[in-house]
């Protein structure tokens, strides 16, 4: 079994996330005691949420680059950054490690492709929403149709994951709130929406609404075990 190799702290509320899923993939496909060989190195989230705000990506990517460089050290056969935000930065990790960086936004476009989706909705932070890393990767390298919520159906996105979700706060009337611009992407044609953004799956469950969910933790944890378990190892 290869060793999977995760970027974490941003937030940890949703790299827990990650660690279950992907453990209890393991679990699923070899049974018995078997779990996941894990490299992790986890951040202190708040500088970089503070270096977000002000734009400072190359100041991110150098801090990703360093922190994915002690993962592959660690003996890592792969890495995930485990939140879509931080993808942004992703080429110039990948530029800077050896082994293979599993990008989020590819998994989930794979993903989609499998369910033969065209037409999609896209929930996540402004920049995962509104910068062309993320929502121009699915268009122009997936040939996806993207739509995001209108601005101020962006600006309460993008709020309650800082505000709340981020720091383990889950609200029902947040939830409702998301349902609602679910529902409004759905009814100008998305024929499913992404969960764009790691922390969005603990609060919005498929169980909660009618239109088809892609949740990207579970996607990309999923991609994580499928690359250690790949050639039957
Ligand atoms: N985890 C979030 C994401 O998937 C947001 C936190 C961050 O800015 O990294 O985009």
């Amino acid at each position: 079994m290869r060793t999977i190799g995760l970027l974490g702290g941003m937030s940890w509320e949703s790299t827990v996330g990650y660690y279950r899923a992907i453990n209890e993939g393991i679990k699923r496909e070899k049974g018995g005691l078997h779990s996941a060989k894990i490299a992790m190195v986890s951040v202190d989230f708040a500088p970089i949420e503070v270096m977000q705000q002000q734009g400072d990506w190359e100041g991110m990517a150098a801090l990703l680059i360093e922190h994915g460089q002690q993962v592959e050290a660690a003996g890592a056969d792969c890495l995930l950054i485990c939140t879509n935000t931080m993808h942004r930065v992703a080429d110039a990790v990948q530029d800077n490690i050896e082994i293979p960086l599993l990008h989020i936004a590819d998994a989930t476009a794979s993903a989609l492709r499998h369910y033969g989706i065209q037409r999609v909705g896209l929930l996540g932070t402004a920049f995962t929403m509104e910068q062309s890393f993320y929502a121009g990767r699915l268009a122009d390298q997936h040939g996806l149709d993207v739509l995001t919520p209108d601005a101020a159906g962006r600006d309460i996105v993008h709020r309650i994951i800082y505000e709340e979700l981020c720091l383990g706060v889950l609200k029902d009337g947040s939830r409702a709130q998301y349902l609602e611009i679910i529902a409004s992407l759905d009814e100008r044609g998305a024929e499913a929406v992404i969960l764009g953004c790691t922390e969005i799956g603990l609060l919005v469950k498929q169980h909660d609404t009618p239109t088809r969910l892609f949740d990207t933790t579970a996607i990309h944890a999923e991609a994580a075990v499928a690359f250690a378990l790949e050639n039957g190892e």
